[in-house]
């Protein structure tokens, strides 16, 4: 915007941040330099330019010298953009005439030869003085949000989050991929360091679930389809059939009862194996909903169609079970959304020299939670395989497949906590003396310590050393039928065999193995690990790149359930304070087409990592400017020229490279 008469009136302002940068850079020299820039109306150097007089400088020079652009030089945008854009637009310009020079992290802080640096940092304001004439007025487009939410993954973290929002009056499509909601924790008989039942908490919640007027619960479903933008997403969900009718059922179990399978076969996949249930069947007594499944692949109507079908004369009087039912699709749409798909165990079979799938007496933690579990397969009762032999000895393997380069580097945060646990349950449920394997215990947590000096006083013996191998070889008659444990017992200073009943490995945890997939759908990023990657670590741990989609849970990385729950809690927070406000701005930063100069080659539409960019009708280019997040990615590759992007304009660049240039 130039002045009455056309002329562009620019101010500069170069802050000292302290010593930061003027300890360095000779700011008064720089400032004087700018003053005899093209352009330059007012050149100041000031101690704090983001300090309340620093702006309110900027302020009053618009007025009274009838500024019409701003540089400041100073910090990196990331911080005061911001705070100089809104003293730009307070003194009534478009706050899109401001541009920052950092003169601080790519200057004073990475030079020590104080003549070089201020001649660099007469360089960059020389390039931005050059640059910001020619900026245009913007102005940040308004998306309004719809306030229905879909949270994704029925574990505590997707429970959580559903019910803080549906709780706050907003309506929540909780997706769940499995029979029943609950996730691992729903598997726990008790919770550290506590000790809570896991079902007496847990199962509260997820009745409240199923309950509540706000809430669509929709189980034994996948996300198919995810369109659109924050706000806005058109989302379609498959709810794949039960072949029982979820609004004619009434959770009587008769039907599983009646089933032809009068002793049952199938490995019961909640029960980790351990235990077997029918073809028809509710994956645990508290399952939410509570209508059974019939599972295809092993119902004798589905593989013969010559069952006697004892299920459906069961329950004659509702007509709930039809083997004729199909997959049905809803299309919902949604403002916003929470991914809380939680985490998978790692493969114990991927470390051989343990011996699990070998050696029967080999567990994971799973199955041992599922077996000291009232309501597991063995009713709480721990035996080893045989069914009968109640272990004397047993030894918990902690870190299996956490901290080892061979399989996974990093920590999984809850193992040292749950061998505890187990081995506190172990002890308690059989009276064996229990061996600790570890390689540090970190008990980081509160009242976590505590409980490892209750295990302690307990008996459970610690033994420091990572394990090289289970065996079954026998060294003495009495070791017999048991496993062998060799480890470098590093405080002792000696190799020991320590022969056990039952060896447990705790696994670690990872991401799960369709992280991928779900990636994709959601136009997420998953670190190297296979969690989904958060916006930020430290200051935006629940966002994502994709504006509108939070993390919540495990699916972020390994972490227990007071961590997942205050993180759901996070991103339902996150999602609240987006409905609340109606709307979203979007920074006006796009690529946009220019149509007449657009080949149609669709090189730029695979680069996009945002998804942004579509064909149109007439073979050209076409950018959705709320989906594009600025990159620049189709720009730069654009062979036509015809991509170009908003506050990056061609003209606004090689004018800032002639500006270093001029002063070099
Ligand atoms: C052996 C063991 C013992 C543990 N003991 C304790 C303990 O005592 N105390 C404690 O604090 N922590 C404990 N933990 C950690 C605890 O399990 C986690 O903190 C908690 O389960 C994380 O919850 P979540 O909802 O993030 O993930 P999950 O429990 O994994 O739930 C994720 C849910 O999302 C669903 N899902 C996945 N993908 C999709 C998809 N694409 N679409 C729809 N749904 C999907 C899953 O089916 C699942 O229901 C233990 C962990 C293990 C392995």
């Amino acid at each position: 915007m130039p002045d009455s008469n056309g002329a562009v009136r620019v101010g500069v302002y170069v802050c000292h941040c302290g010593s930061n940068i003027a300890g360095i850079v000779d700011c008064k020299a720089v400032a004087e330099y700018a003053a005899g820039l093209a352009h330059v109306v007012v050149s100041r150097d000031y101690k704090y330019m983001c300090s309340e007089p620093g702006q309110e400088l900027i302020r009053t020079d618009i007025q009274e010298h009838q500024l019409n652009r701003i540089v400041v030089a100073s910090c990196s945008p990331h911080l005061h953009e911001h705070t100089f854009r809104v003293a730009t637009a307070n003194g009534g310009l478009n706050p899109y005439f401001m541009a920052m020079v950092n003169i601080r992290e790519q200057d004073s802080w990475v030079h020590t030869d104080k003549a070089a640096a201020t001649h660099k940092a007469k360089d960059l304001v020389s390039a931005s003085v050059r640059r910001v004439v020619l900026q245009r007025p913007l102005d940040k487009a308004r998306v309004s949000i719809d306030p229905n939410v879909l949270v994704v993954g029925g574990g505590i973290a997707g429970i959580h989050a559903a019910l803080t929002l549906a709780n706050a009056g907003k309506h929540v499509y909780l997706v769940e991929r499995e029979a029943t909601i609950g996730g691992h924790m729903a598997m726990f008989d008790k919770t550290f360091p506590t000790l809570d039942c896991a079902a007496c908490i847990l199962t509260p919640k997820m009745s409240s679930v199923k309950a509540h007027p706000n809430i669509t619960l929709w189980t034994y479903s996948d996300v198919e389809n995810v369109a659109g933008y924050v706000g806005n997403y058109k989302v379609r969900v498959r709810r794949r059939t039960r072949y029982i009718h979820e609004d004619l059922c009434v959770g009587c179990q008769e039907c599983v009862e009646a089933c032809v399978f009068k002793v049952p076969k199938v490995n019961d996949e909640f029960n980790q194996g351990l235990g077997k249930r029918r073809p028809i069947y509710l994956p645990f007594p508290q399952a939410i909903p509570q209508t059974p499944v019939i599972d295809r692949e092993t119902c004798i109507e589905f593989k013969t169609g010559k069952c006697k079908k004892t299920c459906v004369e069961a329950c004659a009087d509702r007509h709930a079970i039809d083997f004729k039912l199909e997959d049905k699709l809803e299309e919902i749409q949604v403002g916003t959304i929470i991914l809380a798909t939680g985490f998978q165990t790692f493969d114990a079979k991927r470390i051989p020299y343990y011996g699990y799938g070998h050696y029967p007496n080999v567990y994971t933690a799973l199955e041992i939670e599922r077996l000291v579990n009232a309501s597991g397969p063995t009713s709480g009762e721990v035996v080893l395989r045989d069914g009968k032999t109640v272990p004397k000895s047993i030894g918990i393997i902690h870190c299996v497949g956490s901290r080892d380069e061979n399989t996974n580097r990093w920590c999984s945060r809850v193992c040292c906590m749950y061998s505890l646990k187990l081995a506190h349950l172990l002890k308690e449920h059989t009276g064996a003396e229990i061996f600790n394997f570890y390689i540090d215990v970190r008990t980081p947590g509160k009242g976590f310590e505590e409980f490892y000096q209750r295990l302690l006083v307990e008996g459970v013996h610690f033994i420091r050393g990572k394990v090289a191998e289970v065996t079954d070889w026998v060294f003495d008659p009495s070791e017999e039928g048991m496993l062998t444990l060799r480890v470098e017992d590093t405080l002792l200073g000696v190799v020991r065999r320590i022969p056990v009943d039952m060896v447990v490995l705790s696994t670690g945890l990872e991401g799960r193995h369709d992280a991928q997939e779900v990636r994709r759908l959601f136009n997420i990023t998953c670190a190297s690990e296979g969690f989904f990657q958060e916006r930020h670590p430290k200051l935006a741990p629940v966002s994502t790149f994709t504006d509108g989609i939070f993390l919540a849970g495990c699916c972020q990385g390994p972490k227990d359930i007071p961590d997942t729950v205050a993180q759901a809690g996070a991103a339902a927070a996150e999602a609240l304070a987006l409905i609340c406000a109606g709307y979203v701005e979007q920074e006006p930063n796009a690529a946009y087409v220019i149509a007449e100069d657009c080949s149609g080659c669709k090189t730029c539409i695979p680069l996009c990592p945002y998804s942004a960019i579509t064909f149109t009708v007439d073979k050209r280019a076409e950018v959705n400017p709320v989906l594009c997040k600025g990159c620049g990615t189709c720009v730069a590759a654009c062979p036509s020229g015809s991509l170009q992007q908003r506050m990056f304009e061609d003209d606004e660049l090689f004018a800032e490279i002639e500006g270093v240039l001029v002063h070099a």
